[in-house]
């Protein structure tokens, strides 16, 4: 019996540990917080159309079901060289390894002043309350952006930017206040929204003229300031709340580590995704790792699914003996499930095709569908589909 370590109990890990079930292996999973927290559904949290809790799944409960060994600890640096993961509380040994912890995020001035749905969970709840700061107040000034990575472009996450935009103003319109707020967008790339498609960026553009959202693309930004985010050309976007998504980098446990890495921090994987280097025992999945493909690929939840899937076929294959390797790299897609508010928009970029497809009402359901059926499913009281 091998044991096989899992680090970061998030999209990639519990979907590891999920495949592992049945393996045979000795199994543990660690991470620093005791819930996966499902971010593609905690858009919902900040205009109060959703519980925290609701966006969370127990890693304790996923245990019981499951039977792997859960260690709720903070990792401080990986030592490959050992076959060794160095924790706050203690050292743990592995004879295969399977690094999902997410990614760093790219600095930059006042960033303290921002709010972001990409990062500690608990700035859904602070990004609420400072919203219903502003509806007690009856007006105010709302921006919604996000940044750009030059070294890594897969590392920009643009969606969620749009779709909290779109769920404010969504709720300011069911509060009959949308004519009291001013509500900005801003990113410094000249094309935000690109990655969807060739048209998804003039959609959008569209879209914002119509709800009369002021834009301000193009630009760096310098700082961000307690009311105001100061752009390189020195103009300036006063708001009073400024939700602001950073640009995904290394995470910082890798500078403590011996792992191979690209320019940007990222960990450099094989299309298999093995860890480079002269050991074959460690793997990467999910934003961690950096993805090899075309301009528009992007670090999302689902990829992280397949990469852990195909990291567990690999891993178990190489134990027993069997050549046969998987690799994410054909599967590598973009699928959105863009939510309005009351509507969405599907859109699905792959090798060969583009869509966009609006979806109105029902859109919206099939995201909140599709939360419920992701906690459930990986709780197996629900079977799965294949490809989800
Ligand atoms: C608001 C939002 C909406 C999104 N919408 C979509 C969508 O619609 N579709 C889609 O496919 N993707 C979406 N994504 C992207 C998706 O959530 C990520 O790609 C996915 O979570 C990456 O999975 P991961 O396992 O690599 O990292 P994560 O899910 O971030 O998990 C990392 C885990 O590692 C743990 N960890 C980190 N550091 C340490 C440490 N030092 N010690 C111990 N544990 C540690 C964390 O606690 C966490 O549990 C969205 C992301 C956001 C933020």
């Amino acid at each position: 019996m091998k044991h096989i370590v899992v680090l970061g109990g998030g999209f990639g890990g519990v979907e590891a540990v999920y495949r592992l079930r049945k393996s045979g292996h000795k199994v543990t999973l660690i991470s620093n917080r005791e819930y996966v927290f499902i971010y593609p559904i905690s858009i919902w949290i900040p205009v109060n159309k959703l519980d925290f809790k609701d966006a969370t799944l127990s890693l304790t409960d996923l245990q019981k079901v499951h039977g792997f060994d859960l260690i709720i600890d903070n990792i401080t640096s990986i030592n490959s060289a050992e076959d060794k993961v160095i924790l706050e509380n203690q050292t743990i040994e592995y004879d295969y390894l399977i690094v999902a912890m997410g990614s760093g995020k790219v600095k930059q001035a006042g960033l303290e002043h921002t709010f972001s749905i990409c990062g500690n969970p608990l700035q859904s709840l602070s990004m609420k309350d400072r919203f219903d700061e502003l509806l007690a107040q009856g007006h105010g000034k709302i921006s919604f952006g996000f940044g750009g990575n030059p070294k890594d472009k897969s590392a920009v996450r643009g969606g969620p930017a749009f779709e909290l935009l779109f769920n404010f103003v969504h709720t300011l319109k069911q509060k009959k206040l949308y004519d009291k707020f001013e509500i900005s967008f801003f990113a410094p790339m000249k094309e935000p929204g690109k990655k969807l498609g060739s048209e998804g960026f003039d959609l959008l553009k569209g879209h914002f003229k119509k709800l009369n959202v002021d834009t301000h693309i193009g630009t760096k930004i310098k700082e961000f300031r307690e009311d105001r985010i100061v752009f390189e050309d020195n103009t300036e976007l006063e708001s009073d709340l400024i939700m602001f998504i950073p640009a995904g980098a290394g995470h910082p446990v890798l500078k403590a580590s011996d792992l191979q890495l690209s320019e940007a921090g990222f960990i450099l994987i094989d299309g298999h995704g093995r860890v480079y280097g002269d050991k074959n025992n460690v793997y990467a999945v999910g934003d961690i790792a950096r993805l090899e493909g075309p301009d528009w690929v992007a670090k999302q939840g689902h990829i992280a699914e397949v990469m852990a899937q195909y990291a567990v076929n690999n891993i178990l294959n190489c134990i027993n003996g069997n050549p046969k390797r998987y690799s994410y790299l054909n599967h590598l897609s973009i699928v959105c499930v863009m939510d309005t508010g009351n509507a969405a928009v599907f859109t699905n970029r792959t090798w060969s095709k583009e869509s966009f497809i609006p979806l109105p009402f029902v859109g919206h359901w099939m995201k909140k569908g599709w939360g419920w059926y992701w906690k459930k499913s990986k709780m197996k009281k629900i079977p799965r589909l294949a490809g989800m």
